[in-house]
């Protein structure tokens, strides 16, 4: 396979996500962390304006704006579909998409530690997560693949398209250890490529788990689309463990508790995800799939 040219490192994809506007802002400032490579690093914060405003967006999510015939439709014209336009065109005018990495930072509420999410199961994307997932062993490794971040996420601009999510983090705040935890991986990530690009990998040999995403759960609700119960507090803060059928999963207000009826175990991420609320999505849930033969 080709070298690869080019990285680009986005923060601020979600303007009330701190850790990764900062952390492209101190990469902005202090380039030489970044240079020296067989590859060229950028940088981009994502959402500017809703960066300035503390917000998660102005009028949309930027990070659902990516889907290709809503790129092509020039109707839609309010400022993430301008912006997801925007970074869309100058990706292509700038880089290859063949042979350019994106590491799109986020965080979430959710207690989910530093996660690094894949949009697709491709050779070199495993290789990646299994290489971070030996350096790093308390690193969990979800995939999106089934999600639709695949089609309309930010990251879905290459194929090789990674994002961290590290929490948790209410909105709007930093958290030091978590802020170097990211940094971390990012330069991890950055030296599995430098390797791969001189030919000088270990090929990863073992096994990776991966969680992969099945559905996403919502809240139960009346007609009129009220939430009707809380994520039950033997799931709070859960994220990865092993939900079997029958357990608790919300507790309504009269604090009911409501099970969880599904037929196989699963493992919820983005457990109580503050952002999710309005997305009609409590948690999602995952699957383990062990890559085995890598
Ligand atoms: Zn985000």
């Amino acid at each position: 396979m080709n070298k690869m040219s080019h990285v680009l490192i986005v923060g601020g994809t979600h303007g009330n996500e701190l850790t990764g506007a900062y952390l492209t802002q101190k990469f902005q400032q202090s380039p030489h962390l970044l240079e020296n490579r067989s590859f060229q690093v950028q940088t981009l914060l994502g959402n500017p304006k809703a960066f300035a405003k503390g917000v998660r967006y102005i009028d949309q999510d930027l990070n659902r704006s990516f889907d290709r015939p809503c790129l092509q439709n020039a109707d839609h014209s309010n400022y993430e579909s301008q912006r997801a336009r925007e970074i869309s065109q100058s990706f292509e005018a700038n880089f290859d998409a063949s042979t350019t990495v994106i590491i799109d930072i986020h965080s979430t509420t959710a207690n989910m530690g530093l996660t690094l999410i894949l949009n697709n199961h491709d050779a070199f994307n495993l290789q990646l997560a299994a290489y971070l997932s030996s350096e790093i062993p308390s690193l969990k490794v979800y995939s999106s693949e089934h999600s639709g971040r695949n089609r309309d996420s930010l990251r879905s601009l290459s194929k090789f398209g990674l994002a961290i999510e590290i929490g948790s983090l209410a909105q709007g705040t930093l958290n030091a250890e978590l802020f170097q935890n990211t940094e971390n991986l990012v330069y991890k990530i950055l030296n599995y490529l430098e390797e791969y690009n001189r030919g000088s990998l270990k090929i990863h040999k073992g096994e990776l788990k991966i969680y992969q995403y099945l559905e996403s759960i919502d809240y139960p609700r009346d007609e009129a689309g009220n939430i009707q119960a809380m994520i039950h507090p033997q799931l709070q803060s859960r994220d990865y463990e092993a939900l079997h059928p029958g357990d608790p999963m919300f507790l309504t207000f009269d604090y009911a508790s409501i099970m969880y009826t599904g037929e196989s175990v699963v493992y919820p991420v983005f457990i109580n995800e503050a952002a999710y609320y309005e997305k009609g999505i409590a948690m999602c849930l995952t699957k383990i799939n062990i890559e085995s033969g890598l």
